[in-house]
């Protein structure tokens, strides 16, 4: 496995049926061993374990039919699945945030009308309330802390480490780019502010990573509806800069061929994977200008 390369997840993600998602958040964590709290969870991502034991997606039959006519090998359901999944740990955590700041960021008074809120507007048994409300309370933190100088620091070896690439798109850096740290779990979705988490990204990567997105399943239904006709008309002035990044993070930054990530091979391009089929989300991938198809 090439260093730094998030373990080829894409490929495992989508060759293993439904049933063995627990890979998909490896893609978070599995970076170069230097990250010396690079086992941590983050906060959030237990959260989202958990809502995956909750709802295993053991039925989905119609999406397995339009995966299965699409020829979409899993990717069309899985899509569906992680954005339903996403949806409902973002409407957890927002309505959590929501009880916090009622409560003066009191967090015994927000676990009270958390789970009073659990209880009382859901249908979540006793056992999954507090469960729920023990892996919410915890996201309020994140959203708060700020980078300690432990994690300056790492970010400063990041830069060395990557040799100035940036994470995402893999373009050069330089001290006039002004690298930035960037949280690839975010924040406010339970995401630490520590070495584990953070990615040194250029400046428009990390405007375009956008802030809580979780992963592609958020870039998902945004940037899939941009058709082939609207593709075309960007292709001239080169591709809107948020469409490129929602299909990095499909391909994981990493080249699609030689799955190297993006800071190793430099520069990353948007491509088909098929070059006889369109130019939509599902036949489109992140490729090293070497390997670029065409
Ligand atoms: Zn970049
Ligand atoms: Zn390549």
């Amino acid at each position: 496995m090439p260093i730094g390369c998030p373990t080829n997840f894409l490929k495992r993600k989508y060759s293993v049926i439904f049933g063995c998602l627990e890979t998909n958040h490896m893609a978070y964590k599995k970076l170069p061993g230097f990250y010396p709290d690079q086992e941590e969870y983050q906060p959030g991502e237990e959260l989202k374990d958990y809502l995956e034991e909750i709802y295993p997606p053991k039925s989905m039959a119609t999406f397995d039919e339009m995966d299965n006519d699409l020829r979409a090998d899993g990717e069309l359901k899985n899509l569906v699945y992680e954005s339903s999944i996403l949806y409902i740990l973002r409407r957890l955590v927002t309505t959590t945030e929501h009880f916090f700041r009622l409560n003066g960021e009191n967090k015994i008074a927000t676990n009270t009308a958390l789970r009073y809120y659990l209880r009382n507007y859901t249908r979540y048994s006793d056992e999954q309330v507090n469960k729920l409300s023990k892996l919410l309370l915890p996201c309020m933190d994140t959203a708060r802390n700020n980078f300690t100088d432990g994690d300056k620091n790492i970010a400063k070896q990041q830069k060395k480490y990557y040799q100035w690439a940036c994470f995402v798109c893999g373009k050069e850096m330089n001290e006039t780019t002004s690298a930035t740290a960037d949280h690839f779990w975010p924040r406010a979705m339970g995401g630490l502010s520590n070495s584990g988490n953070l990615r040194m990204v250029c400046q428009i990567c990390n405007n375009n990573h956008k802030k809580d997105y979780i992963n592609q399943a958020d870039y998902h239904y945004e940037e899939i509806a941009i058709s082939a006709t609207d593709y075309k008309h960007y292709k001239g002035s080169g591709h809107p800069k948020i469409y490129e990044v929602a299909v990095f993070a499909k391909s994981n930054y990493c080249c699609e061929v030689c799955q190297e990530p993006a800071y190793r091979v430099g520069e990353l391009t948007v491509g088909r994977i098929d070059l006889k089929d369109g130019w939509h989300y599902l036949n489109l991938a992140a490729f090293c200008l070497k390997h670029k198809p065409e």
